[in-house]
Formats: structure tokens, C-alpha cells, sequence
């Protein structure tokens, strides 16, 4: 048995700066892993079968799951005859912003294209998950990125400055495709600027990054889900040096450059808040 990890992403930058005929998003995201991480068993099956089971109540265990059609995806694409189980203890929030679901997709080809030795590289593992999903390429690599393109450009970063993050997760769970669904591209919308955030993360100047990070989506999440902003609000309150929603949401995330400060805020935010995790970032 191999076992993987799979960490959560959050989006210091996401922008969509146009919609193609085809109804994909362009993207132009600044993405990095925290040590918030699923862990993905896999073992050989005697047969070609691919079994996935998880340790949570929620997620589908069949073809539905990322997992499963990530394994299935590889197993076609190169003629594998060898099958796989697949266990996925779950420890990422589902539907939360955090990619959770595509972060088990990409570990799963990471950790297939060892048992099964397809000896790929992890550029080709994230050309084929762009067919599970736009974040499954960004979480192949899991290190700070600029992605743009519908997913599948991907420019690795520099090392960040080091700094906590403290997450909260409101009890609502969001579809990321009917938050996509509503973006009015024709209206104002307040895009980030991706490409001083880029620059200020280059520069590994926290002060710039922190003032330069923004979501596209938040606003429009906020509308539909009031739950998010109050905690938002809390945290500011409570003294994150920036507070900001990670992908489509709900998860709000602060960042601190002082642990001192990063324990005040997450311990602050227990009160409001029955999930919160405080967690480094990785690089
Ligand atoms: P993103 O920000 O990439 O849209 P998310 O963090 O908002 O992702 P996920 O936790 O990835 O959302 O889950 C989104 C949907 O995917 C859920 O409806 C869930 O049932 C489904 N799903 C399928 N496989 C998985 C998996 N392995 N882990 C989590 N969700 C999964």
C-alpha cells in the first residue's frame, strides 16, 4: 500500500477575467497549499476494478467521487490492466473552497502513476486532470502557483513568506457551479490585481501581498450565502493582518506573519465558528 497527501488549496488571488463561447472560465488564480490534508491509501487489486471507500458519511463512493475518476482516467488513457483501492480519509472540509475533492484526484494520479510505474511526469498527470476538473493540474503540484488558461497553465512560484493561516468554515455548503452560473461578466466586477500579487510574492514581500490579494467571487458568494462576511468581519475584528474567501467558498481564511497572533485569531474564532483550523502554509 502507497499512501498520499492531499492538501487543501486556498486562492491568495482568483480573478476570471472573460467566459469562452463554450461557457469555461479563463482564470488568473495565485493558489497555495495549507497543511490541511485528506491522506490517500492505495493498494494493487488482483483484479481491474477500482474501488473507492471513504471515512466520511458524505461522499459518494462510485464514479461520482474525483478519486475514482481520476483512477479510472489513467487506467484508460495508458491501457492499464491493473485495478486499485482506493481509501480517502477525509480531513478537508467538502464544498468548502478548499478543492478537497480535486486535491484527492490529483493524489491519486500521483500515487497510480507509482503503483501501477507509468514513470509520467507531473506535467502530463495535470494535462489529463484537466479532464476531472480546472484545480485538479493546480493540486498535481500542490506548490504556490499562478495558474491562468481554464486551469492548465501553470507558472510554480517562489517559496512564500512564512505565515499561519487561520480557516473557518460556515455551516453552508456551496456548489461551486452555481456560483460560476451567476458571475455577470457584462457588470463591474472587482478584479483582483493578480499580477502585483504575483510580483509582491516574487519580491517574498508579505507587506505587498497582503495588500494586492483579492476574490473575484467573494462578493457574489456573500450575496448568496449572508453566513460569510459576519465571520469575515470577526476576523478582521479579531486581528488577521487579511482576511479573504478561498474559491467559490464558503471557507473565509486569514493570514498572520506572528503565531502569537494567529493563535489569538483562531482561538477568538471558536466562539463564532464550529469549524475553524489553524495551519501553516506550505510552500
Ligand atoms: P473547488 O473549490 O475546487 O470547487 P470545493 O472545495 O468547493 O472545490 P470539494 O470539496 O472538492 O469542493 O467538493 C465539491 C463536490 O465534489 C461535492 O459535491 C462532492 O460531493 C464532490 N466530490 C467528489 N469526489 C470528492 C472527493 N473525493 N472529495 C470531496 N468532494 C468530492
Amino acid at each position: 500500500m502507497i499512501t498520499e497527501k492531499a492538501a487543501a488549496k486556498i486562492n491568495l488571488g482568483l480573478d476570471t477575467p472573460f467566459q469562452y463561447k463554450n461557457g469555461d472560465q479563463e482564470w488568473q488564480m495565485v493558489m497555495s497549499s495549507v497543511d490541511l490534508s485528506d491522506y490517500v491509501d492505495l493498494t494493487l487489486s488482483a483484479t481491474s476494478q477500482i474501488r473507492v471507500n471513504t471515512d466520511s458519511g458524505f461522499l459518494p463512493e462510485d464514479y461520482r467521487n474525483l478519486a475514482y475518476q481520476a483512477a479510472y482516467l489513467l487506467q484508460k488513457t495508458y491501457q492499464v490492466t491493473q485495478g486499485a483501492t482506493i481509501r480517502i480519509r477525509k480531513r478537508i472540509p467538502v464544498a468548502a473552497g478548499l478543492g478537497g475533492g480535486s486535491s484527492d484526484a490529483a493524489a491519486v494520479l500521483r500515487g497510480l502513476n507509482r503503483l501501477w510505474h507509468l514513470n509520467l511526469s507531473l506535467t502530463t498527470l495535470a494535462h489529463l486532470g484537466l479532464k476531472i476538473d480546472s484545480d485538479v493540474p493546480y493540486c498535481v503540484f500542490s506548490q504556490t502557483a499562478f495558474i491562468s488558461g481554464r486551469g492548465d497553465l501553470i507558472q510554480l512560484l517562489p517559496e512564500l513568506p512564512p505565515f499561519w493561516v487561520v480557516l473557518a468554515k460556515p455551516r453552508v455548503s456551496v456548489s461551486t457551479p452555481s456560483i460560476l452560473r451567476v458571475i455577470a461578466y457584462n457588470e463591474e466586477l472587482n478584479h483582483p490585481e493578480i499580477k502585483q500579487l504575483v510580483q509582491a510574492i516574487k519580491q517574498n514581500n508579505y507587506e505587498k501581498m497582503i495588500t494586492t490579494m483579492g476574490n473575484v467571487l467573494e462578493p457574489i458568494t456573500s450575496q448568496h450565502h449572508p453566513e460569510v462576511q459576519p465571520l469575515a468581519a470577526k476576523m478582521r475584528q479579531f486581528g488577521a493582518d487579511v482576511v479573504q474567501m478561498s474559491g467559490s467558498g464558503p471557507t473565509i481564511f486569514g493570514l498572520c506573519n506572528k503565531q502569537s497572533r494567529a493563535q489569538h485569531v483562531y482561538n477568538s474564532m471558536r466562539g463564532f465558528c464550529q469549524e475553524v483550523y489553524l495551519v501553516r502554509s506550505l510552500h
